[in-house]
């Protein structure tokens, strides 16, 4: 085995890590640490420090790690067959088994999965098909994407310019032209404190038909959003948000991308955001939840009504000329069935209500009232804590002051990860959907613990 000071040195040598100070970690002035083991909501590291692990990872090892039903799956999958592709007819028992799965727990409306590898791809496939559909009808201007702020949709060339994050458009030259942000749904942060919940909803509507109609409906193909907002700041959609602008975009024709990367497979309480919300989407985005990130997989599941217009595309014009190598890869379907069994079995979507009940119930009594504690929100076992520098006057941290990173570093010490988001002062919390009532104590009780301390 290789001595941890070794490694160390190989990791700043070498290894190149996503959203990450690289100057800062090549110098070795970043945290940093190597994972070795996980077993239920627990993850421990070279040093043999256990940590309970209140993000799932990046909010996706769903299941919780360690699930030996999903590791034999991969095993017997890899010693059959590790790979064949999945181009012009092909398939393998376990992708097919697994589109089937999907589908049976996708709404009514689905009808087919395309699978990719990441959710950032699965987006990418996305517009790609939207853009088809519109050349198919005959409508080449109809190409622009209206997406959120606060989205985070990926990191692509066309993904990270729908993600609403200024930090991933700076100096990519992102966002590209044809993509739009408007009104996050947000209503802690509303534009205008006198604003009612209500009000807020109908402001946001508001926008985003003013913005229709600038631009001209016949230019605008699709609207992208998370069900509830994840990377931009854990946020559930104020009451009504949904129900306001699906009118909006049927009455201009505008297809709906519901990208339930986070939300997809029990994340919320419900199997899919888009029943949680009652949102119909044409196109939904999964990925993390698919097989709690045992092996990458994503998929993009395209409603009856577009599937329609791609088969005559193809009548059309021959075969679609989309594709990955390693679309729907035999081992990452064989985790997803597995995965899935497991969410069935375990009871994982009721748990998760059961739980985020629970949870938002015991961070409300340990720090409802804590002066720099501005919000506590969540839905199922998506959940946030938001500071405030002052509570009552509703002002907020100096980001300079990085609050949430102090946090998140302070609940390390007592034993508990939790994820600083990108924006604001806010600690969010995503664990395991496994997760239990004593563990979610230990997680409250650190969150308190830090809070304290720091602030
Ligand atoms: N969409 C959403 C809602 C996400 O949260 C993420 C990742 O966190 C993505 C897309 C991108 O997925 P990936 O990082 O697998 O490319």
């Amino acid at each position: 085995m290789l001595r941890n000071d070794t490694l160390d040195q190989w990791d700043r040598e070498n290894l190149f890590h996503p959203s990450t100070h690289l100057a800062q970690h090549a110098r070795g002035e970043a945290p940093s640490r190597i994972v070795e083991t996980g077993s239920g909501v627990y993850i421990e590291d070279r040093n043999g420090t256990k940590l309970l692990d209140a993000f799932a990872g990046l909010y996706c090892v769903n299941v919780g790690y360690g699930r030996s039903e999903i590791s034999d799956a991969i095993a017997e999958q890899a010693k059959k067959l590790a790979y064949y592709h999945s181009y012009v007819g092909h398939g393998t028992e376990a992708s097919i088994t697994l589109s089937k799965m999907i589908l049976d727990r996708a709404p009514a409306n689905m009808s087919k999965v395309y699978f990719g590898l990441g959710g950032s791809d699965a987006n990418e496939t996305n517009i790609k098909l939207v853009w088809y559909y519109n050349n198919i009808l005959g409508r080449p201007e109809k190409k622009k994407i209206i997406s959120r702020w606060r989205g985070y949709h990926g990191s692509g060339l066309m993904t990270g310019s729908l993600t609403g994050l200024e930090l991933f458009h700076k100096k990519f030259d992102l966002p590209l032209a044809q993509v739009l942000h408007t009104e996050a749904p947000y209503y802690f942060r509303r534009p205008d404190t006198a604003m009612s919940e209500a009000d807020f909803v109908a402001h946001c509507a508001a926008e985003l038909e003013a913005m229709i109609e600038r631009e001209g409906p016949e230019t605008i193909a699709a609207f992208i959003g998370e069900p509830a907002l994840g990377t931009g700041g854990l946020v559930p959609p104020p009451q009504g948000y949904w129900e306001a602008i699906q009118p909006i975009l049927k009455k201009h024709d505008i297809l709906l991308i519901a990208d339930e990367v986070v939300t997809g497979f029990g994340r919320l309480g419900s199997m899919f955001g888009s029943e949680h919300y009652n949102i119909e989407a044409d196109i939904i985005t999964i990925a993390k939840g698919l097989t709690s990130a045992y092996a990458p997989l994503s998929g993009s599941i395209v409603s009856d009504k577009v599937w329609k217009i791609l088969e005559q595309g193809t009548d059309e014009n021959g075969p679609i000329g989309h594709g990955w190598t390693y679309s729907a890869h035999p081992i990452g379907a064989a985790a997803g069935i597995a995965n899935l069994e497991l969410v069935d079995s375990l009871g994982l979507v009721k748990n998760a209500t059961a739980m985020g009940t629970y949870m938002k119930a015991a961070l409300q009594d340990a720090l409802g009232d804590h002066p720099n504690v501005g919000d506590i929100r969540g839905e199922g076992l998506l959940m946030a804590v938001e500071l405030v520098e002052d509570r009552s006057a509703r002002t907020f941290f100096d980001p300079a002051r990085k609050i949430g990173p102090t946090l998140a570093g302070e609940l390390l010490k007592h034993g508990v990860i939790s994820r600083a988001m990108p924006q604001g002062d806010i600690l969010g919390f995503a664990p395991p959907l496994c997760i239990n009532q004593a563990e979610i104590d230990t997680v409250v009780r650190a969150t308190k613990a830090a809070i304290d301390a720091v602030l």
